[in-house]
Formats: structure tokens, C-alpha cells, sequence
């Protein structure tokens, strides 16, 4: 039996790739967390192709991106993402690259660069992607979408907490307002903006946990 597709969309910090890493691993399929790859080419684009202000020259950027190679190795059931062969999984939840990730994601010569790697991903079936244009642009035929969306001051706080956890100084209100610039360039933006497919099933867990998020999620998953 051929093994699902399912894409997950969604606004930041709704829990949606600690989800399908969890679904995926129930399901024994693949989990691509598709975030990582944006802000992996954002922390490329900030230690290589960045002027004496800090800004990023994407100029440059786009003219760097054949030279970019992005994997993710399993390091004990872990995915770990490397940028030609260095481990970047850390750097890539900094706040710089937090900060500086929607400007670079926006971009059409990014967003086609990824783009075929991610369909080829998919092609087996097997898989739970999670990003924000993944039902609507990436897996238009998936077999299961799902939009996750949650009230800012919750995902504020989970933001915050995971920070925290991954030893990185935060503080509650940049936290915030990182959020709502993102999800604001992510939907507004002309290319595969952040919108909820029309077939997609839509999960408020401003009031769930992640279990109870998951099984909701489940729940879909084993009607058919
Ligand atoms: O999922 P995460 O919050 O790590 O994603 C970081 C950023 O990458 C998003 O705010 C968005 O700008 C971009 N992104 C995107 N399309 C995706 C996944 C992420 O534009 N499919």
C-alpha cells in the first residue's frame, strides 16, 4: 500500500514541525521540515553575502545558490540539517536568521531553487512536509492537508520556551513581534504566500497540546 503524503501549513510557532516529526515516526514515513531549509539559506546568506551593514545582497545570494547543498543526516532518529557538510542546526534558530528568514523566503529565485527538491521528496509518498505553501504550491495532490493556527500570545510563549531550551537569550516581546512581521511578509508576499489550502482541514491549538494536537491530526489520518 502506497504510504501517505500529508502537508502541513500553517503560522509560525503552531507547533507544526515537533508535530510531524512525532506523526512521522508513528506512521514510519519521512519528515521534511521545510522551514529549515529557508532559514538555512538565510544563515548562509548572513555569513557569505552580506555588506558592511549587515544587509543581505541577494545579488550575490542568487548568484551563490548552486553552491549551496543542503541535507538532512539521521544522527539517532534526529534530523540534522548541514550546509555543505557542516552541522547547522543551531545556528539556523538564531534570532538573526529568525529576523532576516522572511526577506530571504520571499524571494522567487529561493523559492525556485528549493522547489524541485521538495516535490522529488515526495514522490515516493511517505511523507509529512511542514511549512507554509505546502498544501497550496509544493503538494497541491496531497492526501492530507492540514493548517494549524493558534492565538499570538500562545505561540509567543512557545517560541519563547523553546528558545530558552536551546540556550538562546530571548526576550518576550522581540519574541512576539518577530512572529507577527513573519506571518505578515509570509502573507503578504507575492509567490506561494502563507494561505490555507481550500481542501485543507483547519486546527486551532491555541487550547490543545501537542498530544492532543497530534491526535486530532491521527484522527484524519485513520477515518480512511
Ligand atoms: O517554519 P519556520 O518558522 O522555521 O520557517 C521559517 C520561515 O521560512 C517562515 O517564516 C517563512 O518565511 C519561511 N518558509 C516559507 N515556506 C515554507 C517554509 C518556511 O516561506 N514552506
Amino acid at each position: 500500500m502506497k504510504k501517505p503524503v500529508i502537508a502541513i501549513d500553517g503560522y509560525s510557532s503552531t507547533g507544526k514541525s515537533s508535530i510531524s516529526k512525532v506523526i512521522a515516526q508513528k506512521l514510519g514515513i519521512i519528515h521534511l521540515d521545510t522551514g529549515a531549509l529557508y532559514r538555512g539559506i538565510t544563515w548562509f546568506a548572513l555569513q557569505n553575502c552580506t555588506g558592511e551593514d549587515r544587509a543581505i545582497d541577494f545579488s550575490r545570494l542568487f548568484s551563490a545558490l548552486p553552491q549551496i547543498r543542503l541535507e538532512f543526516k539521521n544522527d539517532d532518529g534526529e534530523l540534522i540539517l548541514y550546509l555543505n557538510d557542516q552541522n547547522i542546526s543551531k545556528e539556523i534558530r538564531t534570532n538573526e536568521v529568525s529576523d532576516h528568514v522572511s526577506l530571504v523566503a520571499k524571494q522567487k529565485e529561493v523559492r525556485d531553487f528549493l522547489l524541485q527538491s521538495q516535490r522529488s521528496l515526495a514522490e515516493k509518498g511517505g511523507i509529512i512536509m511542514d511549512g507554509r505553501d505546502i498544501g497550496t504550491v509544493v503538494l497541491p495532490n496531497a492526501d492530507y492537508k492540514f493548517f494549524l493556527t493558534a492565538s499570538i500570545d500562545e505561540r509567543t510563549r512557545r517560541r519563547y520556551t523553546e528558545l530558552l531550551s536551546l540556550g538562546i537569550e530571548a526576550d518576550e516581546q522581540q519574541v512576539k513581534e518577530n512572529l507577527i512581521q513573519r506571518d505578515r511578509i509570509d502573507s503578504e508576499r507575492e509567490i506561494s504566500p502563507l494561505r490555507q489550502a481550500d481542501d485543507a482541514i483547519v486546527i486551532d491549538n491555541t487550547f490543545l497540546n501537542k498530544k492532543e494536537t497530534i491526535d486530532e491530526i491521527l484522527s484524519y489520518l485513520n477515518k480512511n
